[in-house]
């Protein structure tokens, strides 16, 4: 990427720092030497300036459900394309879902990943593997070799597993193994063939409707299983006020139960499909607004633990068939912070501090990577935001291959403007530096 260079010493002058991993929230200037944070006794005169002054700094943005398409569908995204978006939504670290082709349901499609983007080198990728081989719902895969060669958690994200069988050896094997089971919650018995939330919209526009049970049953199921194996478990794109009630009854037991939420779901109701724009057609689907509130209402309380975006681009040819046919999916790592923004800050309901929480050290704990911070003599790993920057959301000018958005042409506040991992420094073009 043309706007990102290595620099031997970095200052970053007059950001107004958000750590919520050690409390920390002050104006103070940040000095990063050879990759590390460093006091700034130790900046040499010759180290790049970034002036901040209004801006955030706070640790990298952590996305832990993204779908990079590569190996297999290079049309849509490729790793290298993905993580530059990625870099450009402020994003220092994704996980990859493992829906690819073919599926990373053996090492060495996990090492391929890691080895691709390490270097395309726009941010750190964490692949996910498969829950079954082929993603076909009948046979588990090998936890210990798909964990040894890098795998970070296993999903057949697209899917659900839906055989009690099945998914009762992969909790036993999640435990086995101290790891982590994502899971797609739809009983596709249930889903059968739904295009948007089954309400008023869709009886409007005369579509089928997708049944909410469809997510809620397979939660419900796999909380028992939960609680009869210890494996830990996290709710893919939660996304209705039953299913979040299941998971505030889990965590009240103490399970190992976790939730994510997707940007679009806290800002978007199913009213955004009454024009039947295709981009707005996403599994699950947009809700009605109480399942909006109670989303927003769950990350204030803690049972929803992280932000993600669900970044699942298609082209534009594949889009364009007619909302019933089109591929369910949109991109978002380059809107994110300013739909979330929008949802939580704008709204009034929580402050910046909190929602780099959600992005941050939020999902670093679901996924037990270490928390990154902005202490000294931790590897840097940041992400500065403009949070008073307005801008209209620009399709035609994302990174990623994707321009299926249904927030094309909205008017945002809060942009990120740059990332610094170790000595690499990517400044959004005509942020400044
Ligand atoms: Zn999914």
């Amino acid at each position: 990427m043309t706007h990102s260079a290595e620099h031997a010493a970095i200052v970053i002058r007059g950001a107004r720092i958000i750590d919520p991993s050690i409390g920390r929230d002050e104006v103070a200037d940040v000095a990063i030497v050879d990759g590390v944070i460093a006091g700034a006794a130790r900046v040499s005169a010759r180290a790049h300036v970034v002036s901040a002054d209004g801006w955030i700094l706070c640790p990298g943005l952590i996305d832990i459900h993204v779908h990079l398409r590569e190996p297999g569908q290079t049309h849509k995204e490729t790793i290298k394309t993905g993580t530059a978006a990625a870099c450009a939504g402020g994003f220092t670290f994704v996980a990859c879902m493992p829906n690819t082709a073919p599926p990373l349901d053996h090492p060495d499609a996990v090492r391929l990943v890691l080895e691709l983007s390490r270097n395309a080198g726009h941010c750190t990728v964490g692949p996910i593997a498969t829950i079954t081989q082929g993603r076909a719902g009948r046979e588990v895969v090998d936890f210990a070799a798909l964990l040894q060669a890098g795998a970070i958690a296993f999903s057949d994200d697209g899917d659900g597993v839906e055989d009690d069988k099945v998914m009762r050896t992969a909790f036993e094997q999640a435990a086995t193994h101290d790891t982590l089971l994502i899971q797609h919650c739809e009983y596709k018995e249930i889903s059968a063939g739904g295009v948007m939330h089954a309400g008023s919209v869709a009886r409007r526009l005369g579509f089928p409707g997708l049944d909410p049970r469809s997510e809620e049953a397979m939660i419900e199921r796999d909380i028992d299983l939960c609680r009869k194996t210890g494996g830990r478990y996290h709710v893919a794109h939660i996304s209705t006020a039953k299913a979040i009630d299941l998971v505030r009854t889990a965590k009240a037991d103490d399970l190992p139960v976790s939730a994510e939420v997707c940007a679009h779901h806290l800002l978007l109701t199913d009213e955004a499909c009454a024009d039947a724009n295709p981009n707005t057609k996403m599994h699950p689907p947009l809700r009605p607004n109480n399942d909006v509130d109670a989303c927003r209402s769950a990350l204030l309380d803690g049972t929803i633990d992280c932000i993600v975006t669900d970044h699942a681009p298609h082209t534009r040819e594949e889009k364009s068939v007619g909302f019933l046919k089109a591929p369910p999916g949109i991109v978002g790592l380059e809107t994110s912070v300013g739909v979330c923004a929008e949802a939580m800050i704008r709204s009034g309901l929580a402050d910046w501090s909190a929602l780099i929480k959600w992005m941050t050290d939020g999902p670093a704990r679901v996924i037990r990577r270490q928390p990154v911070t902005t202490d000294v003599d931790v590897p840097a790993e940041l992400t500065l935001i403009d949070p008073t920057a307005t801008w209209t959301v620009d399709a035609e000018r994302f990174v990623s291959k994707g321009r299926c958005s249904p927030f094309d042409g909205m008017n945002l506040t809060g942009l990120p403007v740059g990332t610094v991992r170790g000595r690499r420094l990517y400044m959004r073009p005509a942020a400044g530096s």
